[in-house]
């Protein structure tokens, strides 16, 4: 919705009937009154400063005054609420010790990453050994984001100095820093003013994460010694070296190339068709599939860990069934043999013009049945219109948690029928 208002801005239309070749210096100047011109209209409003509507609005309840305005203040966008004292940008603004508005955001951290890094110092001086740790230091590199408890997240400086007040008065590790949702819970909130602590709460706060704090410690100071002593997993390749020259994976010269071709057309035009063994299309129908693994008992937990499943499962009634197999909710879920749980429902083929979802085992099926065929009378327009809903049913042996089973003679019937169809 920010960028929209910017894109119909009087800067948004003065900027797209520039030609390409005006340089930068050239329309700084304009560009730049259009644009105080349109946050001071709240045009604009993905930024804010000294002359917006709220800072106006700052000004009528302050009384006019200077103001202490960040960065963080001005490149935020005039609607932000702070997500931790669900405070707007109005309310934030207070008057400071110098008689000064302050309107201050601030970039709240967790610094596990830094610890991990002192960590990996104090080892290496410890250990006092005389040989460079540089694949150590790279692996802390790379592992310094793991460590952190959230990712860092703008908040209103009172929010984050309620942080830096509460461990003060509890004495709490200089490593610690609470999140945004333990923050919210420990802070008294009113207009205008900074928040009071509330220890008691903090307190609780605190006991509750104390021991993931601890347990992240301990592992930090393992890997940091391990780190520094040479007891590390890691062996970085050289800067210069390009582990997978491979075209698919960026190559500098892919972006020429790309623009004209697929991969999948320049692999086979390359080569890639000059297969020794002819594919075998048809085990589909020939090897039946082994039957799927037993669930655990808290299936629903694991796949709805993943996001797009959660969404997923959540948004199927529980009485929905696969209109082809007629398997139920639970009895498409099936677990991969990584261990992973999967529920998998997709649209049927826009060909049967079918307002349905079908599990992912039938939509697989239905594929393999469309790439056989093609095999044999070639690509056609649409492979997907090929077997009936009713047609792909009658084949099947359906299996709970597994890939299905095929009725061998009546598959091989029906490709050879739709082979004569489209032959
Ligand atoms: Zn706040
Ligand atoms: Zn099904």
């Amino acid at each position: 919705m920010w960028s929209d208002k910017l894109f119909f801005s009087r800067l948004g239309i003065w900027s797209r009937k520039q030609s390409h070749n005006v340089r930068r210096e050239e329309g700084a100047n304009v560009a730049l009154s259009l644009l105080l011109e349109c946050v001071g209209t709240g045009e604009i409003s993905c930024l804010d400063g000294q002359a917006s509507p709220v800072a106006k609005q700052m000004l009528e309840k302050h009384g006019s005054r200077p103001f202490e305005m960040n960065t963080n203040w001005v490149g935020s966008p005039q609607e932000w609420i702070c997500p931790c004292c669900r405070r707007p940008k109005f309310e934030i603004s207070r008057v400071g010790n110098r008689g000064q508005i302050l309107a201050k955001n601030v970039i709240h951290h967790d610094h596990m990453g830094d610890v991990l890094h002192e960590a990996f110092h104090a080892a290496f001086a410890e250990a006092n050994t005389e040989l460079e740790q540089m694949d150590g230091l790279r692996l802390i590199e790379r592992m310094s984001e793991a460590f952190a408890a959230y990712e860092p997240v703008l908040v209103c400086e009172d929010c984050n100095n309620a942080d830096t007040a509460a461990k003060a008065a509890l004495e709490i590790p200089r490593e610690f820093s609470f999140s945004v949702g333990q923050i919210s819970r420990f802070i008294d909130v009113a207009a205008h003013r900074s928040h009071r602590v509330l220890e008691e709460r903090a307190r609780v706060e605190w006991e509750a994460a104390k021991a993931a704090f601890v347990l992240r410690m301990r592992i930090i100071k393992a890997v940091a010694k391990a780190a520094a002593t040479d007891c590390h997993w890691y062996e970085p390749h050289d800067r210069q070296f390009e582990p997978v020259p491979v075209y698919s994976h960026g190559g500098r010269h892919s972006e020429i190339i790309s623009r004209w071709l697929s991969w999948e057309t320049l692999s086979d035009a390359l080569g890639m068709q000059t297969r020794i063994a002819p594919r075998d299309m048809s085990r589909w129908r020939t090897v039946r599939p082994k039957p799927g693994r037993q669930l655990p008992p808290n299936f629903v937990a694991m796949l709805r860990s993943v996001d797009y499943m959660a969404e997923k499962w959540d948004a199927t009634p529980s009485d929905w069934c696969c209109p082809i197999c007629s398997r139920g909710k639970a009895e498409i879920v099936y677990v991969s043999d990584k261990g992973k749980v999967h529920f998998s429902i997709v649209d049927a083929p826009r060909a049967w013009q079918l307002e349905v979802r079908i599990c992912h085992h039938c939509d697989k099926l239905q594929k393999r049945l469309g790439w056989e065929v093609e095999e044999f009378v070639g690509d056609f327009d649409d492979s997907e219109r090929i077997a009936s809903p009713t047609a792909l049913s009658a084949i099947l042996l359906p299996r709970a948690h597994s890939d299905h089973a095929v009725r061998p003679d009546e598959a091989k019937a029906l490709v050879g029928r739709l082979v004569e169809a489209y032959g």
